[in-house]
């Protein structure tokens, strides 16, 4: 018997991690990854926005099979990570199984050869063509195609407009007036990068976040050695990270323990929102939704369950809430009207001119694999599945009943 293929889609960190464990830990070399962007590192390739990084410790979002010990801060910028992603590539020779510039467009369980039949879509040349495979893998990660509102209007404005994920570098913001929409971890990365070079910031956001106070330290040199030189040290670092970071979970789960957690989670973060915003936002700025709230499940109803609908994911504070002391920011706590040729009309009917506008909209999370289309036995595709099934579910977050050989990473 002939030994199986491997396709996987996304090089991302999961795709990248997958490509090592067949590589490296199996011994497996018949893969290949296609990636529609034009090289590695997923997330951070795409997001280069001022002030892009991370707001996880970046010795724990590392890869555990190639720890780094040269990382310059605690939670490490967009380019630095970036830059690790493409050493790593380089380091376990997995370039070489990766295709860019190449754009999944679905795949099909093709019932007599008992294979996947994986449509592609080469960016460059526009030419469309299928290749088969006994495995096909999915690492396309959960936000990366940006989510594109619609203001009315917008068509009509004459200024620069563009989406974090889709920073234009070409643009000079420079002593420009600017409008930033939306207030999620992206906006509040962007407006301390930029509160300083801009002639005047207007952020318009329709609801408040959870902000939490996150100190980013420069690495000395001396932990720097230590992190290189005395085994396993980044490693007892890391667990340390991972430990603390799993105990912020049972902040979002049921039972008594954790709503007493996540009041006294929430009160932190209250105070810590009222020691650093200019008093004119506090209101705005703090939520008036819990973390989580509990709920009871449908289909079992002994269960206590957590609902996160309505909550957001909170914010570790990149100097977010200092920069609102700046005195050309405004934080505007309200929604779009339109746009017209000069700027935004509110929905208080208020009306800003600007330069440039920047949609910190955030990505299309509840969309799984779109745009992608997959179609398994009996021709049943993927997302009319979930859609019956009343959402997404798969087998250890992995494996879906009807997909044979299909992982979702
Ligand atoms: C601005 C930003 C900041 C973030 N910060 C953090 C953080 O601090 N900590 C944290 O834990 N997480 C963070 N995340 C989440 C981050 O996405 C994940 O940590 C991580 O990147 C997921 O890795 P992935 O490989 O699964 O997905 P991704 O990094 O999204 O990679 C998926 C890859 O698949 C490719 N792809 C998608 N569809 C197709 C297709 N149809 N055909 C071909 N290729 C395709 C994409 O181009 C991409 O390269 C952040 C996300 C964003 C957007």
């Amino acid at each position: 018997m002939s030994s199986p293929n491997v396709i996987v889609i996304g090089a991302g960190p999961s795709g990248i991690s997958m490509a090592h464990t067949m590589k490296h830990k199996l011994g497996f070399t018949d893969f290949t990854i296609y990636e529609k962007l034009d090289g590695v590192g997923g997330t951070w390739r795409t997001n280069t926005y001022p002030g892009v990084g991370c707001d996880v410790p970046t010795i724990l979002y590392s890869f555990a099979f190639n720890l780094n010990p040269n990382w310059s801060k605690e939670l490490c910028d967009g380019p630095e990570i970036l830059e690790y992603m493409e050493a790593t590539v380089d380091k376990f020779d997995l370039r070489k199984h990766m295709e860019f510039s190449i754009e999944c467009l679905g795949a099909n369980w093709n019932e007599e050869t008992k294979k996947w039949d994986v449509r592609f879509k080469d960016l460059k040349t526009k030419i469309e063509f299928v290749r088969c495979a006994a495995v096909f893998i999915s690492a396309v990660g959960g936000i990366s195609y940006p989510r594109d509102v619609k203001f009315p209007g917008m068509e009509k404005f004459k200024g620069a407009m563009f989406h974090t994920a889709r920073w234009d570098h070409s643009y000079d913001y420079e002593g420009k007036r600017m409008a930033v929409i939306g207030n999620g971890c992206s906006a509040a990365q962007v407006v301390p990068a930029v509160v300083k070079d801009v002639a005047s910031i207007k952020q318009y956001a329709r609801s408040a976040q959870w902000y939490h106070e996150r100190p980013n330290r420069n690495f000395s040199k001396a932990e720097t050695w230590a992190f290189r030189y005395i085994p396993l040290w980044e490693r007892w670092k890391r667990l340390q990270l991972f430990l603390e970071n799993d105990d912020l979970v049972t902040t979002y789960m049921p039972g008594a323990e954790a709503t007493t957690k996540r009041a006294k989670v929430e009160d932190h973060a209250k105070r810590y929102i009222f020691s650093r915003a200019p008093k004119k936002y506090h209101n705005v700025l703090v939520p008036n939704f819990p973390l989580g709230k509990e709920c009871t499940n449908s289909q079992a109803p002994a269960l206590l369950t957590i609902d996160l609908s309505g909550c957001k994911r909170r914010i570790f504070d990149p100097n977010y809430l200092d920069a609102l002391n700046e005195p050309n920011l405004e934080l505007l706590p309200e929604g779009i009207q339109e746009f017209d040729e000069t700027g935004i009309v509110s929905e208080s009917g208020r009306k800003e001119e600007f330069d440039v506008i920047v949609l910190a909209t955030g990505f299309q999370v509840q969309r799984f694999l779109t745009p992608m289309e997959v179609f398994g036995k009996g021709k049943n595709r993927l997302n009319q599945q979930w859609k019956e099934q009343g959402g997404a579910q798969a087998y250890m977050g992995t494996f879906v009943h009807g997909f044979p050989n299909f992982a979702i990473l």
